[in-house]
């Protein structure tokens, strides 16, 4: 008998519409295949994008490019958006067997990884994705953030951490020019930061950074970069990093020429960048933090390191932790525990004894763990689509497969959610409050985002703010 599927569109739901989803759903669009696709991309939140929105710096050089490619693919209209939707709350994973002939989660990854050492619990130790979430507008996150600290240390030497330190030491008023809400600008002005310490626990040759985010930091304004030259250590695996990976020479390149050049312009604030130097003990008085104890670590050759004994504490009083994210389990799905992903081959989900669990797939970083930038879950997509074509005929068909039966279990479960319609009115709302802060204000703005979700939803589905 031939499978109802040769008649009909592949119906494939897509949980999540960060960059992963995003590229997934293109992808499959887009692919080489004998068979129609109609896709439902799910996102938790009323707007799309995920940690393009939510997880990255705004003052990041590079995003709104990577906005503007997310757009374009879904301004399409092949691709249909369904915001403000949570899987494992408003839909079941037996809802998806029965609407859906194949899911791709893409749920990224949102946690921090924990540190594990003492004095992590105490009042102003935080993870740095809380702190990201707070000052990119993430409506899960309160309002106010407790930015009371004159010194403040940030753990880790990747990307997150960078972006961290930049925001925390940046002047507010340089982050005008960006979509920050108005509650993270009054939090940042009023901020006594003067000092923020970034710290890596290995040398300058093994920093995680990119070239372009670490030249960055030299261009906030009335901020000094501190180098200490005694940081400067390099092993054989250094030297040979160095020599045969570009960007790690022009990074290096790049942090022996701020100490040549000497940064100390008497600048009100300063952007320390320690090395070989890794985390023992946040330290506390009274439940809060008042210092970080760091132990000096000596290079092994091979680009480890290994603890020397030397202790140095430092006087803080906020601790951020940016050593990475960490999965975040998805309901009714198997949890790799140690590595924070979805268990999966290639993108096939894997049940607890590891075989393949039919029609289920992953993309993105809670298939492979949290690294690497934004382009590269483009080869994760292409791998995780790939299976998914290769397994069409042994798909197991939805019983629901039209595009309203969605619609309708929402609406009889009273579930209300944002379409790609409703997110073009509330990105034309935050241009548009972009525009009057710029008439308003000192700098051009183009947009201003906003936050509480029921204003988002508000917005997106067209009603009227209540008066009163
Ligand atoms: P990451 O690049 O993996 O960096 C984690 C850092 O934490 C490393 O320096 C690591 O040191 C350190 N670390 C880990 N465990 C530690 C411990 N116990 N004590 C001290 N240090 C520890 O992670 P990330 O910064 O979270 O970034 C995740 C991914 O997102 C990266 O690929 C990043 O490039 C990307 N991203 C990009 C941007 C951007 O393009 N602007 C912005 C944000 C994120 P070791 O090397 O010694 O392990």
């Amino acid at each position: 008998m031939p499978s109802p599927l040769e008649n009909r569109p592949l119906r494939v739901a897509i949980i999540g519409a960060g960059p992963a989803g995003v590229y997934a759903a293109d992808i499959l669009t887009k692919a080489e295949r004998e068979f129609e696709v109609s896709i439902d991309l799910f996102d938790q939140h009323p707007a799309p994008y995920g940690l393009i929105r939510y997880g990255v710096a705004p003052d990041h050089p590079r995003i709104k490019g990577i906005v503007k490619a997310l757009h374009k693919v879904l301004d399409r209209g092949d691709i249909r958006f369904i915001g403000d939707v949570t899987y494992g709350r408003d839909l079941l994973l037996s809802d998806i067997r029965d609407l859906y002939d194949a899911v791709i989660f893409a749920t990224g990854a949102n946690d921090d990884a924990a540190l594990n050492i003492p004095g992590e619990e105490l009042e102003g130790s935080f993870g740095a994705s809380d702190v990201v979430s707070w000052y990119d507008g993430h409506p899960d996150v309160p309002r106010t953030w407790p930015l009371n600290a004159k010194e403040i240390a940030v753990i880790g030497n990747g990307n997150v951490a960078l972006d961290v330190a930049r925001v925390l030491s940046k002047h507010a008023d340089d982050l005008l020019v960006t979509e920050i809400p108005d509650n993270v600008y009054q939090g940042l002005k009023s901020s006594p930061v003067t000092d923020v310490h970034v710290f890596g626990r290995r040398g300058p040759a093994q920093i995680k950074f990119t070239p372009l985010e670490l030249r960055e930091l030299s261009h906030s304004k009335d901020v000094d970069i501190v180098l200490y030259p005694e940081d400067f250590e390099f092993d054989a695996a250094s030297d040979e990093a160095i020599k045969s990976n570009n960007q790690v020479k022009t990074m290096v390149n790049t942090l022996t020429n701020w100490i040549v050049e000497e940064q100390d312009t008497g600048a009100s604030r300063r952007l320390h960048l320690h090395f070989l130097q890794s985390p023992v003990e946040i330290l506390g008085e009274d439940g809060k933090v008042v210092g970080l104890r760091m132990e000096r670590q000596e290079l092994q050759g091979d680009a480890s390191v290994k603890g020397t004994g030397e202790m140095v504490d430092y006087p803080v009083q906020a601790v951020y932790r940016a050593i990475g994210y960490f999965g975040t389990e998805v309901p009714e799905l198997g949890f790799d525990a140690k590595r924070g992903v979805i268990p999966n081959q290639g993108g096939r989900v894997l049940d607890a004894d590891g075989a393949v669990v039919p029609g289920v797939y992953t993309t993105g970083w809670i298939k492979r763990g949290p690294v690497g930038l934004i382009g590269h879950t483009k080869g994760d997509a292409l791998e995780t689509i790939g299976h998914l074509l290769d397994d069409h005929a042994s798909l197991k068909p939805a019983t629901q497969p039209s595009e309203d039966a969605l619609i309708q279990l929402l609406n009889e479960r009273g579930i209300e959610f944002t379409t790609w319609e409703g997110w073009q009115a509330l990105d034309a709302h935050e241009r548009e409050l972009g525009a009057a802060a710029t008439e308003a204000g000192p700098v051009a703005r183009e947009r201003v985002k906003v936050v509480p979700r029921e204003d988002m939803v508000r917005i997106a589905l067209g009603v009227q703010a209540p008066v009163g």
